[in-house]
């Protein structure tokens, strides 16, 4: 039921867990003190990013909600997780780095007054390789007079360089509207999720009725081409309605000719899985519920976590399931799929036709994880409560802060957090659980990479 509910948000456009459509992301980058939180404030139009004197000092908070004119998007504070030690020069072009394959466009601040410094020059080095947009303010234009102050910023090779004063205001209704000029309508992560029927890869052991579900798919319900020609000899991919949509079966060539049981092919088919779940985006794994679940499902499972792709679970020959089975089916879960807890299970029969027109809103609610975002404001705004109420463990009498946290990237959802001191195994556990707890993710493997601020 609970799945239902997002399954219907999802359709109306709403992302699970999100409540809101994905909202574009700013990230602000530039040298100590050239006034980036003082920016910050200014676009946000109130006094929430803490304004420090002491260069270095790190901020907590570094992503803000803002609105202008209408449109949501998101802002990052860099200064807020300056890395002081690897030098000036260093860190800032490290910000920028992130900043490039996070954010949607950058805006990068310069203090007029002082004008462009070798480490100004770095860093607008370091952006000029950006595939996003990239805006340059020209900081602490109080008045008129710095007008040929900020023409000489021309020379950072970034465009017209926006005079802005983030202290008195001066100029920063023009540079928003540009920033909103430069962010894409959407985030993205999110761009290029449509186009073309989902590829699927249905993948398991020999005989586990892969070729019978096939089968059955496209024997009950509509199959709109029976085959995608690769060669004339050897079509790859099978086109199958299922639910009212199209999917794309990958590399079914060989289950359709039934080619399986060849001597010496269990490395050819080991291989042949492998390559069908890399050119998928989801893959039904599927099993034998009439037997004891086996190492070679096990390791079939494993390909499709380490390829980061969604996944849903089919037992077969549920015709075949007694009472006993099922009883020892729910104690082979418990025991051997833990680490796929998340994953969807559907029990069917290719043979009867049971519970096979379930795989499609599977493999929905698994896709829909799969390119799930979730807003860095948002993000941050759970993971500071999260934190606050349940912090790290110390270690070696220190506490190791969590400074902040970006979904970096989707399909798979992929989350870097960046901390003060190294997060012990169970800590990480135990925000994977709660992070899944709060947004979902069925069905789709979840990477939490974490970097420490030395
Ligand atoms: P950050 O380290 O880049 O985040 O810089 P801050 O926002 O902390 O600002 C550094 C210092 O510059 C603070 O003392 C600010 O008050 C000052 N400042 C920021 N913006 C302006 C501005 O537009 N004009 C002037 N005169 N000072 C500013
Ligand atoms: P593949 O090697 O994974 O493609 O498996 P096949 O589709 O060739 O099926 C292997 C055997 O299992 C065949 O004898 C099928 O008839 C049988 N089989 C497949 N699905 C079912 C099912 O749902 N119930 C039962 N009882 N037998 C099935």
């Amino acid at each position: 039921a609970e799945w239902t509910a997002l399954d219907e948000a999802a359709e109306a456009g709403e992302l699970p867990g999100g409540g809101e459509p994905p909202q574009p992301t700013l990230a602000v980058v530039g040298r100590p003190n050239v006034g980036k939180s003082t920016l910050v404030n200014r676009i946000l139009g109130r006094r929430e990013a803490v304004v420090q004197d002491t260069p270095g000092v790190t901020r907590d908070r570094v992503a803000y909600d803002a609105l202008w004119n209408g449109r949501r998007f998101t802002v990052l504070d860099t200064g807020g997780w300056e890395p002081d030690a690897r030098g000036l020069q260093a860190s800032v072009a490290a910000q920028a780095e992130l900043a490039m394959s996070t954010a949607d466009a950058i805006l990068l601040v310069v203090d007029a007054t002082v004008g462009a410094t070798t480490t100004d020059e770095a860093v607008a080095k370091v952006l000029r390789r950006s595939k996003r947009p990239v805006l340059l303010a020209a900081n602490k234009v109080d008045d008129e007079r710095l007008t040929a102050d900020v023409a000489s910023l021309w020379s950072l090779g970034l465009g017209e360089p926006i005079p802005v004063s983030a202290l008195h205001g001066r100029g920063s209704g023009d540079l928003l509207d540009t920033i909103l000029g430069a962010l894409p309508e959407t985030p993205r992560e999110v761009l290029g999720a449509t186009g073309g029927p989902r590829r699927i890869a249905l993948v398991g052991k020999p005989n586990v009725g892969k070729s019978s579900l096939l089968n059955r798919l496209t024997g009950e319900e509509r199959s709109v081409v029976d085959s995608v020609a690769g060669t004339t000899v050897d079509p790859v991919d099978s086109l199958v309605e299922l639910d009212e949509e199209t999917w794309r079966f990958v590399d079914t060539a060989g289950l359709r000719k039934r080619v399986h049981t060849a001597s010496g092919t269990e490395y050819y088919a080991s291989l042949r899985t492998k390559a069908a779940i890399e050119a998928a985006e989801v893959a039904i794994v599927l099993v034998d519920a009439s037997e004891p679940l086996s190492e070679q499902d096990l390791r079939v499972i494993t390909m499709v976590v380490d390829a980061g792709r969604a996944l849903v679970l089919a037992y077969n020959k549920w015709d075949l399931v007694d009472e006993d089975r099922r009883y020892q089916l729910a104690k082979e879960i418990d025991r051997e799929l833990v680490r796929v807890r998340w994953a969807e299970r559907v029990n069917v029969s290719a043979r009867t036709g049971r519970a096979v027109a379930k795989l499609a809103p599977a493999l929905r609610t698994a896709l829909t994880s799969w390119d799930q975002r979730v807003p860095t404001g948002q993000l941050n705004a759970w993971l500071n409560d999260l934190v606050a109420a349940t912090p790290p463990p110390v270690r070696g009498g220190k506490q190791p802060k969590v400074l902040f946290a970006t979904q970096a990237q989707t399909r798979p959802p992929t989350f870097v957090l960046f901390t003060t001191g190294f997060l012990e195994a169970g800590y990480r556990r135990f925000l994977e659980r709660r992070l899944r707890e709060t947004f979902g993710f069925t069905g789709t493997p979840v990477r939490i990479s974490v970097r420490v601020r030395e």
